[in-house]
């Protein structure tokens, strides 16, 4: 006889957004499960998130308490920020050093490798208990007006009131769900290589973006400080070759004219990424038993961070609209819960998919209109330093979040 097992919610995917949202349910006292196609501590491909805004370790802080300011103490956050343009520095503002250890207060970001994230989160989530299901991929999913009934690869059957896809950009509960994707995939490519510092010699605590690196044939570079090491974002030409920029081998020669040749030898990741800017057309189901968070939902560039950081509300605000759900009084009021959940971080990821189309379009500097102001800015800058500030911001598009949200990212 087939053994099915009830909770109030299944979270699919125990990537960093189903890691929080089995933290909210289970610190609400909402029965759930995460179904993880994976082993326990599987290796992750592909180096990926580093910077989590104050707001996400805010709302972190909120979800489980301890949690925003252990990010915080394990990351640090650069106190300098600058700007070159072919070689020139056009910006540079020195905020002073972060107390990253200060128990009192939040800090602005913290810069810290995904898995160590993901670490702290997976540390939370034993502490609370969640009840994890390891190598089991969700396979199908029948959605009735009752609830839904989950079926794994190996034949296990799970029932429960809902189900919050958290597995990722090839999801199959979104898929399960006759749900889609909206939007295009990018041309440009973007070779991610990450280092790991010398501790016995470390380099500056500084974000540097340079526009068109004189020692890359006028690629743009960027350089972002984590916990432990250093991100560099190289992004290719049109016409170059990934496998001339994203290898291993090819690391090797191109990053010794970047920046000290001893980093060439302490490579820890190589990826070549070209990005989606899609948002699903929904974030919940027809019979409102299903929501989407994180990347099962939308994918962006991470110029701006907005993927995690956005999957962080997608997670507590899908449980806050479980939660509701839960307590409705009528059907009626039950949808009207989780539809409210839903539109809301809709209406944030198309936001943010525009401000990371606006900051892509501001890199890849390929439209007449845009190389001209970027240029003129870099020729005015002496001049107008407000300028020197727009060719600072514009890689990460815009800060501030639609109005209408309770959460901002
Ligand atoms: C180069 C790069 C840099 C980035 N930098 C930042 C940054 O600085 N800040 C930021 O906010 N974001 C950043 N991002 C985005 C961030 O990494 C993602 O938004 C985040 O990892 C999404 O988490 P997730 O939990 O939604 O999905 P994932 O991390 O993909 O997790 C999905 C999980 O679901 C599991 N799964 C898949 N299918 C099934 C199934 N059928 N059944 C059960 N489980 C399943 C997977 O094994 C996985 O564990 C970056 C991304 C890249 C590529």
């Amino acid at each position: 006889m087939i053994n099915v097992k009830k909770r109030n919610v299944i979270v699919v995917g125990a990537g960093p957004v189903g890691l929080i949202s089995a933290l909210a349910l289970q610190n609400k006292g909402i029965s759930c499960v995460v179904i993880e196609s994976e082993e326990k501590d599987y290796p992750r491909a592909g180096s990926r998130a580093i910077y989590i805004h104050g707001a996400s370790l805010k709302l972190l802080e909120e979800t489980s308490k301890g949690l925003g300011f252990e990010l915080a103490k394990d990351g640090v956050i650069w106190p300098i920020k600058r700007t070159l343009f072919r070689g020139k520095e056009v910006y540079v503002r020195n905020y002073g050093v972060t107390n990253t250890q200060d128990s009192t207060k939040l800090p602005h970001f913290a810069s810290l490798h995904q898995h160590k994230i993901e670490k702290h989160i997976y540390n939370a989530c034993s502490e609370a208990g969640v009840e994890f299901v390891w190598g089991e991929p969700a396979k199908d999913i029948d959605i009735t007006d009752e609830g839904v009934k989950l079926t794994t690869a190996s034949g296990e059957i799970w029932e429960a009131d809902y189900i919050i896809g958290c597995d990722g950009a090839r999801s199959v509960v979104r898929e399960q769900s006759g749900i889609q994707f909206e939007g295009p995939r990018t041309n440009d490519t973007f070779i991610v290589v990450d280092i790991e510092e010398d501790e016995n010699d470390p380099m500056p605590i500084e974000r540097i973006f340079h526009y068109q690196h004189p020692a890359m044939g006028s690629r743009n570079v960027m350089f972002v400080p984590f916990k432990g090491g250093m991100r560099v974002d190289l992004q290719l030409l049109a016409e170059d070759k990934v496998e001339d920029y994203g290898t291993e081998e090819s690391v090797k020669e191109w990053l010794p004219k970047v920046m000290n040749p001893k980093y060439a030898e302490r490579v820890t990741w190589v990826s070549s990424y070209r990005f989606h800017q899609v948002v699903v057309d929904s974030f919940t189901d027809e019979k409102r038993r299903i929501l989407l968070a994180g990347e099962a939902a939308h994918l962006f560039a991470p110029f701006g961070a907005r993927g995690l950081n956005s999957g962080i509300p997608d997670a507590v605000i899908a449980v806050r609209g479980i939660e509701q759900a839960i307590n409705a009084t009528s059907e009626e009021e039950r949808c009207q819960a989780i539809d409210a959940a839903a539109n809301e971080r809709r209406i944030a990821a198309l936001w943010n998919r525009d401000g990371s189309t606006t900051a892509l379009h501001h890199l890849q500097g390929d439209s007449l209109e845009m190389n001209m102001k970027r240029e003129l800015a870099a020729s005015l800058v002496s001049i107008v330093p407000t300028l020197g500030r727009w060719l600072d911001e514009g890689p990460y598009g815009p800060k501030f979040g639609p109005p209408e949200l309770t959460t901002k990212y």
